[in-house]
């Protein structure tokens, strides 16, 4: 579809990254390895950080576009309504016919706490030339927003092309080219990635994530995800530790790092400053792990602000 003839429809938010439709089981605890543990029924949800990342900024009411790549396939074709229904564009959310959609396998157990193998099929095709044809809503997008469940040239192509502000999200970790790490804005990590981004061990404390994240190169600012500890923020001589807020029960935190991400675009892109974009965050990522799934769990920005 020819850009630019729905100006109102530009855009505010461009995440490029990956869609996935995720089947979830909970289990009384998580297996260790070679068990076999009995779990409840399984759901199917649409998930992926990029979708979940997109998803969760148009709940909290910016226009945000999905470049990305699913399978031509129903489970493509699922994934492409529901991000409409959640008023992402999927413009270009390409389908291929040389891979199924990515799917994710995520079991929680009673407390929480999850595992997640992601399968990622069609997202592993996305190329930087699918990115290049998303350049003008990548100019003109206030902020662009990476992940790396994707290749690495889609994430090189997308900051190349970024006119706004980069928020990059360095999940499932690995090492980002240091062109690609020199024009973040934002990067967000929760401790492991702070670690292996450091090349340190994790971090146990929040003295100690500071120290790592103040010496990460390249980024404008680190903001680490220290779930139920909150979040710290790392801006050149800056750091404000911003605590979790307190909920009656977690019931099942995945999608919280996502949320996080979301959430702190859309403040962001708002003109909020840093720290209180960090605070939004939180307080968004509260909220979605007192609900079941991911992307169902996110809130609107009204919930927000009577929670
Ligand atoms: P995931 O990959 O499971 O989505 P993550 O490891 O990327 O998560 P976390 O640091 O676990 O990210 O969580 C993200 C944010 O969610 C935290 O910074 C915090 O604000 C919020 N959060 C996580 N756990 C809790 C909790 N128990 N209570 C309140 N807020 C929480």
């Amino acid at each position: 579809m020819a850009e630019n003839k729905h100006p109102g429809r530009t855009a505010e938010i461009v995440v490029v990254g990956s869609a996935n439709l995720d089947t979830t089981a909970r289990v009384p605890r998580l297996p260790t390895p070679g068990e076999t543990v009995l779990g409840g029924d399984t759901g199917e949800s649409v998930g992926g950080k990029g979708a979940n990342q997109a998803v969760a900024a148009a709940r909290l009411g910016r226009r945000v576009a999905l470049v990305g790549s699913v399978g031509d396939d129903p489970a493509g074709r699922r994934i492409r309504a529901a991000l409409t229904a959640q008023g992402v564009q999927v413009d270009h959310l390409g389908s291929t016919a040389r891979s199924g959609s990515g799917a994710a396998l995520i079991v929680v157990d009673e407390s929480g706490e999850n595992m997640i193998v992601v399968s990622p099929g069609a997202n592993s095709l996305l190329t930087a030339s699918h990115v290049r044809a998303a350049r003008e809503s990548l100019a003109r997008a206030a902020a662009v927003v990476c992940q790396l469940e994707i290749p690495e040239e889609a994430v090189v192509e997308a900051v190349r092309l970024a006119g706004g502000r980069v928020i990059l999200n360095p999940s499932p970790v690995r090492p980002v080219p240091p062109e690609v790490m020199a024009r973040v804005d934002v990067l967000i990590v929760n401790r492991s990635e702070l670690g292996a981004i450091a090349g340190a061990p994790e971090p146990e404390s929040v003295d100690g994530a500071a120290a790592l994240a103040s010496g990460v190169d390249g980024p404008r600012a680190v903001v680490v995800t220290l779930g139920a500890d909150g979040a710290l923020l790392v801006e050149r001589d800056t750091r404000v530790h911003v605590p979790a807020v307190r909920v009656p029960a977690v019931v099942d935190p995945t999608g919280a790092g996502d949320t996080f991400c979301g959430a702190l675009t859309d403040a962001l892109v708002r003109g909020a400053t840093l720290d209180d974009a960090v605070r939004w965050a939180v307080r968004a990522a509260a909220f979605a792990v007192t609900g079941a799934g991911a992307q169902s769990a996110m809130p609107t920005a009204a919930q927000l602000e009577t929670a």
